[in-house]
């Protein structure tokens, strides 16, 4: 496997022809030189308590400040990064900096939790636990100031093996999220056992629930079962006024989206927090 050769710092080779692939060895090289020039930020989008239009919290998103390629999002690089080897620092310095932020938060008097995505090659890895409980004790904060997130197609690959490791991240006492929910095929025998506190709604179905009656039916359920296994949900992706009025009134407690705010630089998400009362639009009606 390349990922596999990629940790242990071997060199790259197409495994169809077993020759070192130029693509490969030039996004080596642009990865290695974006870490130690520091081009690598976490962008923070708003996650919010629908109830109430509190912030309680941000998803920390990756993006590449690329000096020739400009801005770039997760999907033009994280693939390669996985099966390159390069996930595993990226990751470390993504975790690292959600840490060193909701420190600064803190001290900032913003009582908030940062939600950080973990890849499968990640949350699979043998170093996880140990890394996780050292950068926290290096920054200094409390395990419920951070959520890992991973996608439900990842924790049902060996549920077995994800239901472990979930329970132990979670006697640490981080947060768990179980991100695109709906997308995968979760088995509900084990969607039972799972120690995650929340389950977030997969983009796909929010997109059209004020008009595709299938869409909202499923969302439905998802928050019934919610009900029943104690689980908290949230909705990825609210655009629009109506999105979240709807989903607010089906149950939903959290959500997510361009209608509360876009993924922001850390600057300006904090600027953003600071003044947070209610979302957008909700200002008007409360008055
Ligand atoms: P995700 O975790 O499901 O993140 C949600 C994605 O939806 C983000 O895309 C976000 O910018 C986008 N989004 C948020 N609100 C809206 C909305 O209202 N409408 C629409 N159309 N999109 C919205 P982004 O930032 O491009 O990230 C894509 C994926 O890349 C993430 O999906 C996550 O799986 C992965 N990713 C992001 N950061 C990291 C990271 O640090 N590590 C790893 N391993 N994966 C990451
Ligand atoms: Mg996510
Ligand atoms: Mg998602
Ligand atoms: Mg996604």
């Amino acid at each position: 496997h390349a990922a596999k050769r990629g940790q242990a710092g071997i060199s790259f080779y197409d495994p169809d022809t077993g020759q070192l692939s130029d693509a490969r060895v030039s996004f080596q090289h642009a990865v290695e030189r974006a870490l130690e020039h520091n081009e690598f930020m976490l962008y923070y989008q708003p996650i919010v308590n629908l109830e109430n239009g509190r912030l309680v919290g941000a998803e920390g998103l990756l993006r590449w400040q690329d000096p020739e390629r400009g801005l770039l999002p997760p999907s033009e690089f994280i693939p390669l990064a996985e099966t390159t080897g390069w996930i595993a620092p990226l990751g470390e310095c993504v975790f690292r900096r959600a840490c060193s932020d909701v420190k600064s938060w803190q001290q900032a008097g913003l009582d908030l939790y940062i939600s950080v995505n973990l890849s499968a090659s990640q949350f699979n890895s043998s170093e996880l636990i140990d890394q996780v409980q050292n950068e926290l004790k290096n920054a200094g904060i409390t395990p419920r100031q951070i959520e890992l997130e991973i996608t439900e197609t990842a924790v049902m690959e060996d549920v077995v093996r994800s239901t472990e490791i979930m329970r132990r991240l979670s006697t640490l006492g981080l947060r768990l999220a179980i991100d695109d929910f709906g997308t995968g095929y979760s088995s509900l025998a084990y969607l039972r056992k799972l120690p995650a506190q929340t389950i977030k709604i997969d983009q796909s179905f929010i997109r059209d629930i004020d008009s595709d009656p299938e869409d909202l039916e499923i969302v439905k359920a998802i928050v019934a079962l919610a009900r029943v296994l104690g689980l908290l949900t949230l909705a990825e992706g609210i655009e629009t006024e109506a999105q979240y009025h709807l989903l607010r009134d089906l149950g939903v407690d959290l959500g997510q989206g361009y209608w509360f705010s876009r993924p922001v630089p850390e600057p300006d998400f904090r600027q953003q927090a600071t003044r947070w009362e209610s979302p957008p639009g909700d200002a008007v009606s409360r008055g």
